[in-house]
């Protein structure tokens, strides 16, 4: 019975690495959020052996008891199928993986092929925008093409309606979640570090960035939930200053600061 006490961790993954091929984007503020395959791999193996099972969203949504994590793509990387889906299903796990639609067909990412490739293996596949913005900088109009425009565009290709959305850069604001109720999304993914559970309101999912130098017991003590206030607190406080420098100052300000760190 799912219980209302069930809580669900949402993994959030990007892009994966594999041996001799160039990434989508290298700038450190990317890279960061990218793991090499083998990597993930060890991380999907820790499930296994710790008996969790790998759930997609729409299955998640059911919080059904027992051990389980939820497994998100974002941004619709060639990676999700060439590197991503053999990982999954080596180990039979589920996942979602959120799509830019606009991105589709361009260097490094999905092909439609490739897209309809990963939709017939039985991954689940979302919206992840059309040219991935940050939704709070849009006016109304230009929120419309980014989640239903996007939305039309991937249906079209698979021939099935798309129900779940996420934000690119985990930022939206009530217009998103309005503007995703009307285009008929079931759920709206966020990056804010909190498991979800049936109280979780469904425009309100929190996800945890896996990040590239999160090692193996972190990652195992994000998968039981142990550790978000943490992560919520470091969150809260870039937030903050997110607010009052604006997206694009924030934006240069820590690239300028993750290269610094480099060194
Ligand atoms: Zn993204």
């Amino acid at each position: 019975m799912p219980g209302s006490s069930t809580k669900i961790v949402f993994l959030m993954y990007h892009e994966l690495e594999l041996p001799g091929r160039k990434l989508c984007q290298s700038d450190p503020g990317y890279v960061r959020y990218i793991l090499p395959v083998e990597t993930f791999r060890s991380q999907m193996q820790w499930l296994k052996q710790s008996a969790f099972r790998g759930l997609n969203v729409s299955e998640a949504l059911h919080y059904p008891a027992g051990k389980n994590v939820c497994i998100t793509f974002d941004d619709g990387c060639e990676t999700d199928l060439i590197a991503a889906a053999p990982v999954l299903r080596e180990f039979g796990f589920h996942a979602t993986f959120y799509v830019t639609a606009g991105f589709i067909n361009t260097p490094g990412y999905l092909s439609i092929d490739q897209l309809r490739q990963l939709d017939a293996e039985g991954f689940e596949v979302g919206c992840h925008s059309m040219t991935h913005p940050y939704l709070p900088d849009l006016t109304d109009a230009e929120l419309r093409h980014e989640i239903a425009d996007a939305k039309h565009q991937i249906e079209q290709i698979l021939g099935h309606p798309i129900d779940h959305f996420s934000c690119p850069g985990g930022r939206y604001d009530w217009r998103t979640t309005m503007i995703a109720g009307s285009a008929k999304f079931r759920t709206v993914a966020n990056s804010a570090f909190y498991a979800n559970s049936e109280k979780t309101k469904r425009f309100h999912l929190g996800r945890v960035a896996m990040l590239r130098d999160l090692s193996l017991s972190e990652f195992g003590a994000t998968c039981h939930g142990r550790g978000l206030w943490k992560k919520r607190l470091q969150h809260r406080t870039r937030l903050g200053v997110q607010l009052v420098l604006g997206n694009r100052a924030y934006d240069q300000i820590r690239a300028v600061l993750l290269r610094e760190s480099r060194h």
